[in-house]
């Protein structure tokens, strides 16, 4: 089910959804079933979650009024799943057959019950580092021997590359946020001189454990001065379709080559596609197709270098490294939001 499917369920209020997913929004820090009967919030508001016990390790609270976690779906695999986080939460082990949880997880959470009691640990990690200013007794709370732990397990699973680990961006200064948007999690990275990172994922700990491994060496701290918050509008703005071109500093290391297919991709207007083979035309590599394709797939900035509006040739959507369903329901977005700005254009 795609974000924007999830999207029309909520508009509709449509009770058939009721326990197959919820929604929580980011102005309140509440999360509600599809069909409560509380106000619609604004699309850019809105996170979706598979399970109501997802939305609670996000910090997000349970609506008084339609009691989202009360609400089941009469899925089996749902059910074992929500028991098991609810276990983990408690700090006990998952009672059950191992491998019908672990399909249980792949279906409902896709991820394994150890990833899923992974990236808790580390939402819990960040949540103690908050709230403390020393990092040793934050480590040991959230069950780490040693810092370096930490960033082991950021490694494990994100899968980064060890060349990737050691080039680490020594002696530089990261600020980042994150922030719930229709597409799941945002996080917004920028050095002293732009944007460095943007990126999508299913939850804040995994985007920053990810930013982490990508900057081992670089001191990345979580924003509190405001000074990204022009940055973050200007995006979530792009998101809810009212900012058709997204023109941001970046601050990004890239190969010649990468910068070539960069800079081509950003001349792709809004609502509008080109293959992968049309791009290694433009930067005069016809041959270079499977390089354009592997170019997007390490853009560093995701929508502002919109590597989403590169396709397969067979018309397919192609990958996406931020993940196919996020890419369908962009290009989506841009073409419906195309269609309203031509009937503007036609009534003006
Ligand atoms: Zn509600």
């Amino acid at each position: 089910m795609s974000p924007t499917e999830r999207w029309h369920a909520v508009l509709a209020r449509d009770r058939r959804f009721d326990g197959v997913f919820v929604y929580a929004v980011r102005s309140t820090g509440i999360y509600c079933r599809p069909s409560c009967a509380s106000r619609r919030p604004r699309r850019t508001q809105v996170t979706f979650f598979p399970i109501p016990e997802a939305a609670e390790r996000e910090g997000f609270r349970a609506c008084r009024r339609c009691h989202p976690a009360a609400a089941n779906g009469g899925d089996s695999a749902v059910a074992l799943v929500r028991e098991a986080c609810r276990a983990i939460a408690a700090g006990a082990r998952p009672r059950g057959d191992r491998r019908r949880l672990a399909r249980a997880f792949k279906r409902v959470l896709g991820i394994t019950p150890r990833a899923y009691a992974e990236a808790r640990r580390v939402s819990r990690f960040k949540q103690e580092l908050k709230r403390r200013k020393h990092v040793s007794p934050a480590l040991y709370e959230a069950g780490y021997s040693s810092t370096s732990r930490v960033y082991e397990h950021a490694h494990e699973q994100l899968g980064m590359t060890p060349a990737t680990y050691a080039r680490g961006g020594a002696g530089i200064g990261i600020a980042y946020v994150t922030v719930p948007t229709s597409l799941g999690r945002l996080l917004v990275a920028a050095t002293e001189r732009g944007v460095s990172r943007v990126a999508l994922g299913e939850n804040a700990a995994a985007l920053e454990a990810e930013l982490i491994a990508e900057f081992p060496a670089a001191r990345v701290v979580q924003d509190k001065s405001g000074k990204l918050h022009g940055w973050v509008a200007a995006i979530l703005a792009y998101l809810d379709g009212a900012e058709p071109d997204l023109d941001l500093p970046l601050d990004i290391r890239a190969t010649a080559f990468q910068r070539r297919v960069w800079q081509e991709l950003q001349k792709i207007p809004f609502g509008q596609t080109r293959t992968y083979a049309e791009v290694a035309r433009r930067i005069g590599q016809p041959t270079a197709a499977r390089a354009v394709a592997r170019a997007c797939a390490t853009n560093p900035t995701a929508l502002v270098i919109p590597c989403h509006r590169v396709v397969s040739t067979s018309g397919e959507t192609g990958g996406y490294r931020w993940g196919v369903e996020r890419k369908r329901s962009l290009l989506e977005m841009e073409s419906e939001d195309m269609q309203k700005l031509d009937v503007q254009t036609q009534q003006r």
